[in-house]
């Protein structure tokens, strides 16, 4: 299996190549030369496997360079009940009559990140061992993906994480979560700023390509190949559990922000696993709602970009769309670049709403989409804990309000949960008027001694810190 960019690149690369790499050279993402196929008959063989050996299946069809025993052995250490709770790892929960949440976020942070960050960390030790090379991750975060990172890379050989939080901005959990982390290699940076000035710090300092060289200065951002992959997995296993024996088709709801997790769906769909519908759910951010409905794609503001209750989908722009859009244009790579780098530089938008191509986003490809708001998103937590007993937590909320919206009668709709209710409290107290359920291993996690360094919103001194502490170990 090769890799090649989605602005059409020609260097083709292998698994491991692109592990550690962000974007391609010409700016696009990496996608495979073409989608391996599943047939009915495998489907049916995979039926019975356990979680990890599904995942070493689906990965050995995207990953030629590592031998499969080694693969094998990196799945069965990841997907494992001491870190995802339970055998089934992302098991299904019946909510009512065609309608079910998959649970994706009993992983170490209580989000769905940990799905694939928790492989990605263990397949970055091993390949960062097998070229006696080591890494520094540098990472923003406004939460679930700093945490989900470091929980991932504490304690891995040849991996130091430096991740930048705007200081003082995100939930007392979450900053419990990462600041108690005590391990050697792992370093919280809380900057005096806010979120959008993390960012801003990352892009400068990995756009001084010298210093990005010297300090091999890296990322595992959410347009990482090998996090997608590691998604793909759950939507067979949510297959294979709700299709019970037939070989109907379902449908997925996903709270999306970056595209990330429903991209994986989309890989997921075109290797052919029977996803009828893939609902694409917003908060009130809805760019990706307003390109699915509209055809146009307008990237937005720093300044229309809002603060909302489900903020791990605060986003202004979608990275990982472009890899849709490739393959929605017929994987047509001058198309693509025309529109991700010359309108959207010029324009900050792009309108296929009347190009021929649009309308098969719905018809081929299935996609369906929808908005929540702050509201629909406490009324449908309500909801769902009154009648169901199950508390959801508010980005979760976002996916079973849209699911509901394309639900059909034929068809199951497997609503992917994004994250625990804990992580979010003060929208749950708002929803319910109660605390949400704690699991046990977090009691008291914010009374935890803190490891944090907290620095203006300055690169130059995110460059100094990171070099001492590089030269001091
Ligand atoms: C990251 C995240 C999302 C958005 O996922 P994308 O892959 O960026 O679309 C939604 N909900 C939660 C809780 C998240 O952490």
């Amino acid at each position: 299996m090769h890799y090649v960019s989605t602005r059409g690149h020609s260097g083709r690369k292998q698994f491991c190549e692109i592990l550690l790499e962000g974007l391609a050279q010409d700016g696009g993402l990496y996608v495979p030369e073409s989608y391996p196929r599943v047939d009915s008959a495998t489907l049916k063989a995979w039926r019975s496997l356990p979680y990890p050996i599904l995942a070493f299946e689906i990965l050995s069809l995207y990953v030629s360079d590592i031998p499969p025993a080694d693969l094998k052995a990196i799945c069965e250490k990841t997907y494992t009940p001491e870190i995802f709770g339970s055998p089934d790892i992302a098991p299904l929960r019946k909510l009512e009559t065609g309608l079910y949440l998959q649970q994706l976020s009993n992983g170490p942070t209580l989000a769905f990140k940990d799905m694939a960050m928790q492989l990605l960390g263990n397949l970055l030790e091993y390949e960062l061992a097998r070229r006696h090379e080591d890494l520094n991750i540098l990472g923003a975060t406004s939460g679930d993906t700093g945490s989900a990172a470091e929980y991932a890379m504490r304690g891995k050989k040849g991996v130091r994480v430096f991740m930048l939080s705007p200081h003082g901005r995100m939930s007392a959990f979450q900053q419990a979560q990462m600041f108690s982390l005590q391990d050697d290699n792992i370093h919280n940076i809380a900057i005096d700023g806010v979120f959008d000035d993390c960012q801003d710090i990352v892009k400068r300092v990995s756009g001084d390509l010298e210093f990005k060289r010297r300090y091999n200065i890296g990322a595992v951002n959410s347009i990482n190949w090998a996090r997608l992959v590691a998604q793909v997995v759950y939507y067979f296993s949510g297959f294979l559990q709700a299709s019970e024996g037939t070989s109907e088709g379902v449908s997925f709801a996903v709270p999306s922000g970056n595209f990330g997790n429903i991209c994986a769906g989309h890989v997921a769909r075109m290797m052919g696993l029977p996803i009828s519908r893939l609902v694409l759910a917003t908060n009130e951010n809805d760019v990706l709602d307003e390109f699915f409905r509209t055809g146009v794609y307008r990237v937005r503001s720093r300044a229309d970009t809002l603060e909302t209750s489900s903020p791990s989908m605060d986003i202004s722009k979608a990275s990982n769309l472009e890899r849709f859009i490739f393959d929605l244009l017929g994987r047509d790579a001058n198309r693509t670049k025309s529109l991700f780098d010359d309108q959207l530089r010029e324009r900050a938008s792009f309108d296929l709403s009347g190009d021929p191509s649009f309308a098969k986003a719905a018809t081929r490809f299935g996609f369906r989409s929808g908005k929540s708001t702050h509201a629909e998103r406490l009324a449908t937590i309500r909801d769902t804990w009154g009648r169901h007993g199950t508390m959801i937590d508010p980005h979760t909320a976002d996916g079973v309000k849209v699911g509901r919206m394309h639900v059909s009668p034929e068809t199951p709709m497997i609503v992917l949960e994004t994250a625990l209710p804990i992580k979010f409290a003060a929208t749950i107290r708002e929803a319910l008027g109660r605390e949400p359920d704690r699991p046990q291993r977090f009691a008291g996690i914010e009374e935890l001694p803190k490891r944090v360094r907290v620095l203006p919103a300055d690169a130059e001194a995110v460059k100094n810190y990171i070099a001492d502490i590089v030269h001091g170990s």
